[in-house]
């Protein structure tokens, strides 16, 4: 063996640095391997560069907006390569530290993919030298998936790419209709690109409360966003002036850029999983108890390798247990409960706990609080959007289990919203906080008058 430490970590992204940190910090010899650019995907192609893009995006509003509030100004001009050279100046900065902690931290990182020979010895690929761990942690990440293969799958992009292009599209398709294919249609939206999503169900957001994906799509629609539902890409063709998209009804469009955010897949492959005896869950992530713990007793996975709550907060929260749990002698399971999540599509979600669906399934009976109204910036601006709030109430205890903003700001209302909504606040404690006016967030304190109230029928 040419090494020998406590715990070797494949993945520098958010959930592997955390771990790798804390566990240092309880003494533990710490190697962390990373086969590309450390930050993983939150830091290097993920919500960071993405945040960065969503406010270049929005100042096209901004610049609108003014002119109601007695502002005079030139044409706006935007370069799309000086937000993308400012941009990758940021995450090389954000790329640094990361690197700076790791060795503050005493945690040895080595450049290289690595690869589990068996429970206790890992490969590192780069220079052939073979690590002797006590403990495995594998904080590998997911990668896109561009779904079935189609004729012109080449032409293609996902996020990695978008985040890189040398042009920006004047006319970009994308399919998908979670996170990444609404936040990216606002994102290119706002820029200027004349936006075509294309989603294979009835409505985009599945999983997210059926209001909020109702308001967003026709906030989406009304600035201007092309939203076509229950289709697919069949085919991608490389045209004179662009590429040439056909659809599942035969309609086809000619853009400049197509970009699939279809979902992702656990980054598993090559890793030695069999060797070791790791096992793989239904859902294609790596199979974990609470404590983050594979079917090998010392080795763990954490993050999106696991397709739990993919999040990156999530994936930092069971990075720093799993530390707690094997370093620490404290041992922590991570709950994945009522986690407050933010989708930057323009408006922009925040929500968190139970959808009217969901809680209507689960609970006897249920109240709905809900409004929708023009947020007041809006008013001289003369702009034509709408914000939405909703609160879902267990109707027999007046617990608050759901609350789902849509507008400005609503990732940062959901965070404080959602602090009540883990206390297991209920809709009392709610009303009993004096508003802030005027503001929007007053709403969550204001909302008097039930829209509608469901009770479960008795079982005969
Ligand atoms: P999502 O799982 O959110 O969405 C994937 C979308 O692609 C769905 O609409 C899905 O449809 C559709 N889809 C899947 N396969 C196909 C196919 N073969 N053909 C056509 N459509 C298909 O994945 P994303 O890629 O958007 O994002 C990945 C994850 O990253 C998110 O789930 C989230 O956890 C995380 N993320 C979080 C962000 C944040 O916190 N703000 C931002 C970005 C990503 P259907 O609904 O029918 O399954």
């Amino acid at each position: 063996m040419d090494h020998h430490v406590d715990l070797f970590v494949i993945g520098a992204g958010s959930g592997g640095v955390r771990a790798a940190r804390i566990a240092a910090g309880y003494g533990a010899r710490v190697m962390v391997a990373e086969e590309y650019r450390v930050g993983g995907t939150c830091v290097i192609r993920g919500c960071v560069p993405k945040k960065l893009l969503v406010y270049a995006a929005r100042f096209s509003d901004e610049f609108e907006d003014a002119a109601g509030y007695g502002w005079t100004l030139d044409k706006p001009a935007f370069e799309w390569a000086k937000l993308i050279a400012n941009k990758d100046r940021e995450i090389a900065r954000l790329e640094a530290a990361y690197v700076t902690n790791l060795e503050r931290a005493k945690v040895t990182l080595v450049r290289s993919r690595a690869k589990i020979e068996d429970a206790n010895t890992v490969c590192l690929l780069a220079n052939g030298d073979r690590v002797r761990a006590d403990t495995i942690l594998i904080a590998t990440g997911a990668a896109p998936a561009l779904g079935a293969e189609i004729a012109g799958l080449q032409h293609v992009i996902s996020s990695n790419e978008a985040f890189h292009l040398k042009d920006l599209p004047a006319r970009i398709l994308i399919q998908g209709g979670g996170y990444i294919a609404v936040e990216f249609a606002g994102i290119f939206h706002g820029l200027g690109s004349q936006v075509i999503l294309v989603y294979r169900g009835e409505n985009i957001l599945r999983g997210f409360d059926d209001d909020v994906r109702e308001h967003l799509r026709s906030e989406m629609a009304k600035r201007g966003i092309t939203i076509i539902t229950k289709q697919t890409v069949d085919a991608v063709e490389k045209v004179e002036h662009g590429l040439c998209v056909e659809l599942s009804d035969r309609k086809s469009f000619v853009v400049d850029q197509v970009m699939f955010a279809t979902g992702r897949r656990p980054n598993i492959s090559d890793l030695g999983l069999d060797a070791a005896g790791v096992q793989i869950a239904k859902t294609g992530g790596i199979a974990v108890d609470e404590f983050s713990r594979t079917s090998v007793a010392n080795i763990y996975a954490v993050g999106d390798v696991t397709n739990r709550v993919n999040l990156t907060p999530v994936a930092i929260r069971e990075g720093h247990a799993f530390a707690d749990t094997v370093f620490g002698g404290r041992p922590t399971a991570v709950d994945h409960t009522d986690v407050p999540t933010a989708v930057f599509s323009e408006p922009e979600l925040g929500v968190i706990g139970l959808t009217e669906a969901v809680a209507r399934e689960r609970l006897a009976k249920v109240d709905i609080y809900k409004t929708s109204f023009r947020p007041m910036k809006m008013s001289l601006a003369g702009r034509d959007t709408r914000a939405f709030f909703k609160l879902v109430v267990d109707g027999e205890t007046g617990r608050v289990v759901g609350c789902h903003i849509v507008g400005p700001d609503a990732g940062e209302m959901i965070q404080l919203a959602g602090i009540a909504v883990k206390m297991k606040a209920t809709k009392a404690d709610f009303d009993n906080v004096i508003a802030v006016h005027p503001t929007a967030a007053e709403e969550l304190v204001t909302l008097r008058e039930k829209a509608v109230s469901y009770q479960r029928e008795a079982a005969e």
